[in-house]
């Protein structure tokens, strides 16, 4: 028997890593996984907290923590980005990289999973100390990073300048090019070709595939989407602009709008670069966070960060479909009440997971040196992404079951044979 993990406070209700946790309990249990595997696959295989003392801008000097998880290498070298945020945690990287674990191998490319942090508000820092930040991480984790065992990216407040940064950083301490030792490099420097828009690309994949079995027309579709950052002003613009969506909700973390009769993502996007919210947009009305989550439509977008829909508000959405652009933003609790009520979930480590297979192709094409279209990558992406997902939806039905335990019974019987096959268990 597999011991259960227990909750007893709201707190421990919303704690990531629990949840990491509960959910691969409750897959593992569905499969009849003995004890000891479950154990081996409950923990990262090597956990580092790091210091990073600076001297900033104005002479103070300032000591960061950082971390990375290194979750599960069974299948190949680690995965995952590195998130620079005030509310990082220890908690929530381990999640984190227990879903990129899932996720890499949900989608089958060859690779582990991991994520780093370091906690920090990169708005309050200058683009000088953006880099000593990043050359710091980087020098810290030197020894345990490396194309052929652990591969940052971007992921929340981190972007294509800091992995150039921490690449440039990297080659320096090794002596040689090593451009796959990170991925969501500027083009120029060996990045590839539609990485910016992978997540949400990769996401509308999903989409389109769920509406066909829902039988939702795209075009007369209405969607809301709860974060309007890198992943959810792209996914706006893709399903408004190529499948005829209707957008009538955005948010951000300063609030939310909507507009039944639609919202223009461009217009959004323009407004918001230039005021820094979309608050305010012209042609909408303000709604809060909370009731633009429950707004009547067909596709609800969480774009932003973990457990924005939980026990409390669950009963309350009225969408038909939740495609979880985010990492972790559905409670275990909140799973079953929209299962129960019919409502579909994409799960996150699926739906999420464009960003990181344009990762595993831009490392490709830097072990290769050899570059390929955006016409190129979105095909590759899109047979990728649309298999993940019909694997997911036909191993849910096998077991009578929803799509985020789907997904994970696929994911946890490859890393689990990966295991086998090594000769760990
Ligand atoms: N941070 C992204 C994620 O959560 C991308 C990770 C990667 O490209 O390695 O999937």
């Amino acid at each position: 028997m597999i011991e259960e993990v227990i909750v007893n406070t709201q707190q421990e209700e919303l704690d990531p890593f629990k949840i990491a946790q509960r959910q691969l309990y409750n897959a593992c249990k569905l499969i009849g996984l003995e004890q000891d595997v479950y154990q081996s696959l409950a923990e990262p295989e090597k956990f580092i907290e790091i210091k990073i003392t600076m001297k900033m801008d104005d002479g103070s000097i300032k000591t960061f923590k950082g971390f990375r998880s290194q979750y599960n290498s069974a299948r190949g070298p680690m995965k995952g980005g590195i998130r620079w945020h005030p509310e990082e945690s220890e908690s929530l990287v381990k999640a984190l990289s227990a879903w990129m674990t899932w996720k890499c191998a949900c989608v089958s490319i060859p690779l582990g999973g991991a994520k780093g942090g370091i906690i920090c508000n990169p708005k309050e820092l200058s683009e000088n100390e953006l880099q000593k930040l990043a050359r710091n991480y980087i020098r810290k984790l030197s020894g345990d990073v490396g194309p052929n065992i652990d591969v940052p990216a971007p992921d929340v407040y981190t972007n294509p300048q800091i992995m150039a940064w921490m690449m440039d950083e990297y080659e320096t301490i090794i002596g040689e090019h090593a451009p796959s030792v990170i991925t969501g490099k500027p083009i120029e420097l060996g990045g590839s070709e539609g990485r910016s828009v992978a997540t949400a690309k990769g996401g509308t994949y999903c989409i389109r595939e769920a509406a066909i079995d829902h039988d939702i027309d795209l075009k007369k579709s209405t969607v809301v989407i709860q974060g309007y950052g890198n992943a959810g002003s792209h996914v706006a613009n893709i399903l408004h602009n190529e499948y005829g969506c209707k957008i009538i909700g955005i948010s951000d973390s300063k609030g939310a709008v909507y507009n039944t009769n639609g919202i223009e993502p461009y217009d959004a996007l323009a407004y918001k670069k230039e005021t820094s919210s979309v608050v305010g947009l012209q042609n909408t009305e303000p709604i809060s966070n909370e009731k633009l989550l429950e707004m009547e439509c067909d596709i609800l977008i969480p774009a932003a960060l973990e457990n924005v829909i939980k026990k409390k508000n669950a009963k309350n959405i009225k969408a038909k479909i939740v495609a979880e652009l985010a990492n972790g933003p559905t409670t275990p609790d909140a799973d079953d009440i929209l299962y129960k009520n019919g409502v579909t979930i994409i799960p996150d480590f699926l739906c999420n997971a464009g960003g990181v297979t344009v990762s595993y192709f831009e490392m490709v094409q830097g072990y290769y040196l050899h570059f390929w279209s955006e016409k190129e990558v979105f095909e590759s992406l899109d047979k990728i992404m649309s298999k993940a997902y019909r694997d997911t939806v036909n191993k849910a039905k096998e077991y009578n079951t929803n799509n985020r335990m789907g997904a994970y019974i696929i994911a946890i019987q490859r890393v689990v044979n990966a295991m086998k096959l090594r000769g760990w268990i």
